[in-house]
């Protein structure tokens, strides 16, 4: 099918922004004619000697009508990897970006599940509800090990009001619930099971989650997850 774009885009980097103490926001140059729906990514590579056969996977987070395109990445900074080597790139690098995927789509009102930086598909999916005005009863239950490792706090407490809900497994202070999400925890936070779930984070977490929401009355079809995420595993 052709796209109206290449599949091999060459793109450069606008501004970097730390978002959290291991997050960095990158704004790219966006190709003419490039096109993403909210929750997709991308294979990313780094268009420097010795980087070029290293693809590696990221989510868009902005919105495909912005004039630029946004990646928000945890850098693993003592890991010799690719984005310790992202870290070092400056405005004006070039990075080359292939035909964006389906990881993610929204199908409908639900409680969306995230653990650390597996929340990068739904930034984009909850700006664009917002901005469409249709965040509705839609949920964010987000766990991350520290307050210090919650990504876009101020925004997604501005889009989602109480239904943004945050439990810390490392750190015990308001006015965050502390634990890992487990039985009880769906039990206190979900009275109805029909709805959608979506769940991005580690491969375990994923798999664990998906088989309680379905041991407490979830539909398989409406548990969306993606297993290609957590290839790269995410923490
Ligand atoms: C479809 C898809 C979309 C994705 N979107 C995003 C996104 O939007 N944002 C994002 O941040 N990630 C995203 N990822 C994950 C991302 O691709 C990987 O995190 C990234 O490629 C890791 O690259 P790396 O070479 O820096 O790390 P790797 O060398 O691959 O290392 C990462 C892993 O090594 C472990 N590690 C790190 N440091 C050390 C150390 N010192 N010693 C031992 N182990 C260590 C980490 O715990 C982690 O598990 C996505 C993945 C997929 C498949």
């Amino acid at each position: 099918m052709n796209k109206g774009w290449r599949d091999e885009n060459h793109i450069r980097i606008i501004e970097t922004e730390y978002l959290t103490h291991d997050v960095k926001r990158f704004r790219v140059t966006k190709p003419e004619g490039y096109q993403f729906a909210p929750g997709e990514a991308t294979d990313m590579v780094i268009n420097q000697p010795g980087w070029l056969g290293n693809r590696h996977a990221f989510t868009f987070t902005g919105l495909n009508e912005w004039p630029f395109l946004e990646f928000s990445i945890k850098i693993y900074k003592d890991h010799r990897g690719f984005t310790q080597k992202l870290d070092e790139l400056k405005e004006g690098d070039e990075l080359i970006i292939h035909d964006s995927f389906g990881a993610f789509h929204y199908h409908g009102e639900g409680t969306f599940i995230a653990g650390g930086a597996g929340v990068t598909p739904f930034i984009a999916i909850f700006r664009q509800l917002a901005k469409d005005g249709r965040t509705g009863n839609n949920r964010l239950i987000f766990s991350n090990r520290t307050s210090r490792d919650i990504i876009l706090k101020e925004e997604f407490e501005a889009m989602l009001g109480a239904n943004f809900i945050n439990t810390l497994t490392r750190e015990k202070s308001d006015p965050y619930h502390f634990g890992r999400i487990d039985q009880d925890f769906l039990k206190r936070e979900i009275s109805d099971f029909s709805q959608y779930f979506y769940i991005c984070g580690q491969r375990k977490m994923m798999e664990e989650l998906r088989n309680l929401l379905m041991e407490m009355g979830a539909d398989e079809k409406k548990v969306i997850i993606e297993m290609d995420f957590s290839q790269q595993v995410l923490e």
